[in-house]
Formats: C-alpha cells, structure tokens, sequence
C-alpha cells in the first residue's frame, strides 16, 4: 500500500567538501570586501539593491513576530504561575508570592490597548451565568481578604459580595432543593438566612433518606417477593399453570397474597380462571410468631424438631448475637419452617372444603407459595365481611353460615380456626368463605380451645355490632361447639385435658373414626382403605417418611 503522505523527493546529494569549500570561499570573500569599506555602514549609502531591502523588511517583521510568540509564550507561563500561586496560597492569609519567577515584570501591559476590553468579553461569554462571575469576582480578591476597587476597598465580608457568594453556595444544594431563577437578578442571601436554608435542606435530605430506606427495607422484608419466591412464580408461569402474574391483593404481616390470570387451556386439569398466590414471609420475627401454632401440631412434630428444635431452645439474646453465619442458617431454618406453614395452610383448606365450608380451592403447592381459587371477579377480590355492605337479611344469613362453619371446622375437620373473624371471612356471591387457614390447629394442641374461644369471642362481638338479634355469647357458642361449658380463661387449660392427652385416639364429638389417624395410618398401611380416607391420611402425615 502507498503511503498516505505521498513520496517526498529525496535531496540531490552534495559532497561535503563541496559545502566546506564553498563556506570558506564566501568567507574569504567577506574578508576581502572589508578590506576596502568605508568606517559609518548606512543602506542609503550603499545604494543597496530593493530585493535586499524587501528582504530586510520581511526579516524585521520575523522578528516581530518573533517577540510576540515569545510574548505570547511568557504570557501563559506567567498566567500558569499565577494559577499556582493561587491554588498553592489557597485561602491562607498567610500567602507566598511566585513573582520573582514570572518571566515578565509584574506592570508589563503585553498586549495592545484594545485586547484588555476584548479579553474581558470572552471572559464574560465563558462564565455559565452570573454565579460563575460572582465567584470570580470573590477570588479575585488576594489571601490578604480585601482590594481596591476604583479607589473604594472590596473585602470578602462585604455585605453584597457575601450575600452574593451565599446564593451561589445555595445552588450547590441538592437538586430537589427549589432555588427558582437565582440567576435571572442579583440575589443576595443574608448569612442568616442561607444557614437556616442550608439546616432544612439537611434536614429535608436526612428526612427522604430514612424514607427511602424504609421503603426499600419494606420492599424487600415485608414485601417479602424475593428472589427465591420470584423464580417459584416464573416456574408457575414456565409449567403453563400460571398465564401471567397480574399484582398484589395484601400485604400482611405473615404473607403477601397476588392476583394472577391461569391458564385456561392448562393441560392437566381445568382451571378456574383467576387465582390467588399466597407468598408467606420468611422473615425472623414471623418465624417465632409461627412457632407457637406450629410446635405443638402433632402433624407436624417430626418435622418441626428435626428443623428447628435446637435452634429454639436457645435463648432470645443469644440468638441476636449470634454471628452472621448462624444467623443465615436459622434464615434458611426457618425457610423449611414457612413451607410447612404453607402446607399446613393447603391441607387445613382441604379439609375444610370437604366438610363443605365454603373456601378457596388449592390449586398447587411450591414451597412457601400456595396457589388457590380467587374469591372474586375480575382482579376484583371479595370484600372481607367487616367491609361488605349487607343489609339485615343478608348479615343474619352470614351469622347462620359462619355458626355452621366454626362447627363444622370443628366437628368434621378437626380444627380450630384460631384466626377466626370478620378478616378472615370473605363475602362472595351471598355466601362466607373462609381463608386465612394456614394457623388452624386441632383440638389436640395446647392451647387449641384457648384459641376457640377467642375465635368466638371475636364472631360474637362482630354480629352484635352489627345489631343482629339473638346473638349468642361467646360462652353459649364455644359450649355448642364443643359441647364443654366454659368458665374462664384458666379453666380453658384444664377443660382441654382430654382431648389433649391422645390427640388423634380420643374420640371427639363427631369426629368419624375415618378421620382418626393412627387408626387411618394402620389401615392404609394394610391397604383397606377407601380413596377419599387414603387422601385424608396424605393430609394428615407430612413427615415424608409416610409416603415412602
Ligand atoms: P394474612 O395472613 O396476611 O391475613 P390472608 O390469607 O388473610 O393473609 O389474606 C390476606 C388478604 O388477601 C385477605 O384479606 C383477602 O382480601 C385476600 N385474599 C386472600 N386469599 C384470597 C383469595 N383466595 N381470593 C381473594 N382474595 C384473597
Ligand atoms: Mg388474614
């Protein structure tokens, strides 16, 4: 390839003697001329020929240029030394002067009268606005802390130029402080006022940093859709169950529930077209709020002490000051310790729907994410009882049902609710469904008919509120449930004895046989059981070791 700079012809080659010669040949020449010149050398006299005079000329004007480059050159380094000076005396009042370094004298005026004027317009065109001159202005006055100007003196504690240097120091405050047009006239803040403006906007900043942390905390913490939870729904949305994740219904203390679409043409079985996601939380506190339901659940028993048994045994100080490393541990404990709170949520639900309490249907199980029936209509979900509108026929409709229900809950399915009141009660088509199961204990737990009565209490308190007659006491409507007379709260403890000394052996009024487990686990076992008993037993054992 040809070189892009073209050939460049090479110089016809001299010999160096040639050259030597030639030079002492001019020089001797020279010598000879001098010889027979005049003492005074002036260009007139000498007739000198016009092309040398031109080429004098043009010699002269190189010099000039000559001295203005070297001018020129001066000229930065001095400005450069000056900058240094500057920046090396900062605003000490103890300043050390550069000047026996410039190059030229300090009153050496290097350019023409009409270049001060011209410098002083390209110097305005360059500042951004008039911030940028009033600090200019504010450097300009020396380390000693005043000049002169046109006679009057100018010091840096100057009321105009404080005031100035103020407003421009306010526009260093963060974006979202509203300075409006400081630009647009000469502000001027008083060092009063610009100190308390610069305490709000301290303030205001400190203020949306809490704010923004305690979003994100809330995001992330109880919000609770973290990364794990998030890959479980994008496999509901992979496996076609899920057609897309639409957002949240609530976020509680315990869980957040989501709305999503299924998908209608799933291929496994029909689904119903909307569905909601319960997402329970994995975080600490919840863990030890679970732990009190989940303990002393028989189904659970295996599980729950393998999982966690050590870890609550320790005391609540040495859990906080343990280092990260248990902490993450325990996180992860307590991860296995959320999913089987979600199962306990899908199993006590289908019991309930087998007793014919009305309740959302499961749909899957992933962990700590519970997929059911949406109570609702499109994205709407049914108003919790507390927020139904209902008149007096349909509130004593709902009384009737929900008294139904906490029999049957406790009756058929063997459980308490424990959670039971108009929060947990959604109204849909003109009937009570119940949610919020995954608490629910049997009669068998320690402190189950303590949660009974609060139950009642709380369904009691709720229709007499709402001025539905002839509602019975707590009292009345725990004795019809379980056929014990209440007392008071201790007696609860004492009433429980004999429903607690064998859980799944004793025999609870209208509990079928079918539904006692270890009679149910000997049978399977032997393969006598029916279909409908063999999937109560699947409900019933969650260990993992029954299955095999
Ligand atoms: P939490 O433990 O947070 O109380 P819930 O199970 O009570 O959880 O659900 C919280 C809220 O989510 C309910 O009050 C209800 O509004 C809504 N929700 C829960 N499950 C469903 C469902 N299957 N269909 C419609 N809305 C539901
Ligand atoms: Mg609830």
């Amino acid at each position: 390839m040809s070189s892009p700079w073209g050939k460049i012809a090479a110089p016809e080659p001299v010999n160096f003697q040639e050259i030597m010669s030639e030079e002492l040949a001019r020089d001797l020449q020279e010598k000879e001329n001098r010889k027979g010149m005049p003492a005074q050398s002036s260009e007139e006299e000498f007739n000198i020929p016009p092309e040398v005079l031109e080429e004098e000329e043009s010699l002269r004007s190189d010099e000039k240029i000559a001295r203005m480059l070297q001018q020129q050159y001066d000229k930065e380094y001095d400005d450069i030394l000056k900058r240094s000076e500057e920046k090396f005396n900062g605003t000490s009042k103890v300043s050390i002067s550069f000047s026996n370094y410039r190059r030229a004298p300090l009153n050496l005026d290097f350019d023409s009268e009409s270049e001060p004027e011209e410098l002083e317009d390209i110097r305005d065109k360059k500042d951004w606005d008039r911030f940028d001159t009033v600090i200019r202005e504010f450097h300009s006055i020396p380390a000693c802390g005043y000049k002169k100007d046109n006679g009057n003196m100018v010091t840096k504690h100057d009321v105009n130029m404080s005031g100035r240097k103020n407003a421009c120091k306010m526009m260093s405050f963060p974006p979202e402080f509203e300075t409006g047009d400081g630009a647009g006239f000469d502000m001027k803040i008083s060092n009063e006022v610009f100190n308390s403006l610069k305490a709000h906007s301290k303030h205001e900043q400190s203020k949306k940093h809490k704010m923004h942390d305690k979003k994100e905390d809330q995001e992330t913490a109880i919000f609770g859709i973290d990364a794990k939870t998030r890959i479980i729904l994008y496999k509901l949305v992979n496996s076609e169950l899920l057609d897309r994740v639409n957002g949240v219904i609530s976020i509680g203390k315990e869980s957040v529930v989501l709305h999503a679409d299924t998908n209608p043409h799933y291929p496994e079985c029909p689904l119903p077209k909307e569905c909601a996601i319960k997402v329970f939380k994995t975080t600490l506190s919840e863990y030890k709020q679970r732990d009190k339901y989940i303990r002393d659940d028989y189904r659970f028993k295996d599980r729950f002490g393998r999982t966690t048994g050590k870890i609550a045994t320790l005391k609540l100080v040495q859990l906080w000051a343990e280092k990260e490393m248990h902490n993450l541990k325990r996180l992860q404990k307590a991860g296995v310790l959320v999913q089987l709170w979600a199962e306990k949520e899908m199993h006590n639900l289908k019991r309930l729907q087998k007793a014919g309490v009305l309740c959302p249907e499961v749909i899957a199980l992933k962990q700590h994410v519970l997929v059911m029936s949406f109570i609702g209509n499109q994205n709407k979900a049914a108003p919790k009882l507390k927020d139904a509108a209902l008149d007096d026929v349909k509130i004593m409709m709902a009384y009737k049902q929900v008294l139904q229900y906490m029999k049957a809950m406790y009756k058929q399915c063997n459980l308490i609710h424990a959670d039971f009141s108009e929060y947990n009660i959604l109204w849909y088509h003109n009937n009570c469904y119940v949610i919020d199961v995954s608490q629910a204990v049997e009669p068998s737990h320690e402190n189950a008919f303590y949660f009974l009565y609060r139950d009642c209490e709380n369904i009691s308190n709720f229709f007499s509120k709402r001025a539905v007659p002839n509602v019975i006491t707590a009292d009345q409507l725990f004795k019809d449930i379980t056929g014990y007379d209440y007392s008071n709260k201790l007696a609860l403890v004492e009433l429980q004895e004999p429903v607690k000394m064998k859980p799944h052996l004793v025999d609870k009024p209208g509990v079928e046989s079918t539904y006692n487990f270890d009679n149910a686990w000997e049978r399977s076992r032997a393969g006598q059981l029916p279909d409908q008993c063999t999937s109560d037993i699947e409900n019933l054992n969650l260990s993992g070791s029954v299955k095999a």
